[in-house]
């Protein structure tokens, strides 16, 4: 367990300040400077990416070798938008022939970051980079349940920039609300939909952007025709991977009745394959959680064909679990667990499939694994998530972006389109003078 300090109100308050004073001048670095700043944090991040590697593998029990390529993934993220900030671009309009007619953009002013433990750095060093880069100065608050890694990130980063560009606070819950209700013009906020609808009530009385990439409850559907071997091969990668503790997790599965069997069993067979290699939940305040939801579907009739039960041991380790017979009102289906479940329906065709994926108060990804070019048109075109992925539970291209939709948040949170959301756009119209002056 690690410890920092936690921040009062009159810090918080005090880095907001500072950020405020020292936005006109950050403003006012041109792109270029700006981003050698952060491609200089970037090489700092990376010099010290086995440091970083072992604070996450202490506070949230990643991996080493997984930690460090997230730390890898944050230290791109930063270098990319090192190198897209000085290109960002606005638009010269077709006005009049006596006039000029720009979209031109600026920074919005002071952002506020705040961030979950899942993936602490890679997470992080992509809001950081592209609010710094297009002139904002930031107040960070990391997770309380990773402290360490986002005050030791904070002190890789901050000297390279000027003083009151990036500030950091620490604290839980009450301290990120402190900072959402603050005279900040955004607040980017990466963690739970709970947390997010109230981070955007406190925007809505201060009148700053909101920008939410919160929870989700994604379906994988299982087409009749695919192998089913191949198949739960990926649903355990999906369901399994970091614990199932990622936003993108597979949640819940809908599999066609003609491979249900075989595929079954074949995912009972990852399951086991996966309890040697996966590291604990974070806590066991969010294993009491998952456990509370598997509890509760076999109770309500599911049948556990893998895992299931909570480990004697230190650690908050869970084992992955597979639970057949799952129905749509069971919390393992309707929200999100966060742990390495993989609860499973059999439906009776591919509309019923498309359905019930459909059917969730959540919108931010889904797979579908299926031979039919005309299952993946209709699976992309109808089912209400950011994402879609065809035959892979993740390997996503760089760059990508996407709207989520419903309750797991709004915005673009990735990609070169989050530079845009950091920006705030003025339509210019400027005509010449009358002639003789
Ligand atoms: P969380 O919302 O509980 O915490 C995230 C951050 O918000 C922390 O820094 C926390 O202290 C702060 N916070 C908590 N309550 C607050 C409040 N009332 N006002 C302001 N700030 C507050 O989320 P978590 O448990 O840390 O992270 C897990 C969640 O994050 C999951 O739901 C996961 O799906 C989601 N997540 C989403 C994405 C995405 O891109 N959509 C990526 C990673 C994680």
């Amino acid at each position: 367990m690690s410890t920092v300090p936690a921040s009062s109100d009159a810090d918080v308050t005090a880095a907001v300040h500072a950020a405020r004073q020292t936005a006109p001048s950050w403003a006012g670095t041109s792109p270029a400077d700006r981003a050698a700043a952060l491609r200089a944090a970037a090489d700092t991040v990376e010099a010290a990416t086995g440091e970083l590697a072992a604070l996450m593998h202490a506070e949230m029990g990643k991996p080493v070798d997984e930690a460090a390529g997230s730390v890898e993934a944050g230290v791109g993220t930063l270098r990319q938008y090192a190198e897209l900030g000085p290109v960002h671009r606005g638009h010269a309009l077709a006005g009049n022939d006596n006039a000029i007619d720009l979209m031109a953009f600026g920074p919005r002013g002071v952002v506020a970051v705040i961030t979950p433990w899942n993936d602490p750095v890679a997470v992080a060093c992509g809001l950081l980079g592209a609010a710094l880069v297009t002139g904002n100065t930031v107040v960070h608050k990391p997770s309380e349940r990773t402290p360490a890694t986002g005050h030791r990130l904070a002190e890789l980063c901050a000297p390279h920039f000027p003083d009151g560009v990036l500030s950091l606070v620490n604290g839980d819950g009450p301290v990120g609300a402190t900072l959402a209700a603050a005279e900040v013009d955004v607040v980017a906020h990466v963690g739970s939909t709970a947390t997010g609808r109230s981070i955007a009530a406190a925007c809505a009385r201060t009148g700053a952007k909101a920008l939410l990439e919160n929870g989700g409850s994604d379906p994988l559907i299982v087409d009749a025709g695919v192998d089913p071997a191949w198949a739960a091969a990926q649903a355990a990668t999906g369901a399994f991977a970091n614990s199932g503790q990622i936003c993108v997790a597979v949640e819940r599965i809908y599999v066609h009745r003609e491979v249900a069997d075989a595929f079954l069993d074949a995912l009972a067979a990852e399951a086991e394959t996966w309890g040697g290699k996966i590291g604990p939940l974070v806590d066991t305040r969010l294993r009491d959680g998952v456990h509370a939801q598997v509890t509760a579907a076999l109770e309500a009739g599911a049948q556990r064909r893998a895992g299931g039960g909570v480990p004697d041991g230190p650690g908050a380790f869970y084992p992955p679990t597979v639970l057949a017979g799952c129905t749509d009102e069971m919390a393992v289906m309707r929200d999100e667990t966060f742990g390495p479940v993989a609860p499973v329906m059999v439906v009776e065709s591919f509309d019923e499939a498309l359905k019930r994926a459909a059917d969730s108060p959540y919108g931010l990804a889904a797979t579908v694994l299926t031979p039919s070019m005309s299952h993946a048109q209709r699976a992309w075109r109808e089912l209400p998530a950011g994402t879609v992925k065809v035959n892979a539970v993740f390997g996503g291209a760089p760059g990508g972006a996407a709207h989520p939709r419903k309750s797991s948040g709004h915005g673009f949170g990735y990609g070169p389109e989050l530079l845009d959301e950091m920006t705030a756009t003025k339509a210019v119209h400027i005509e010449a003078p009358p002639s003789g002056w």
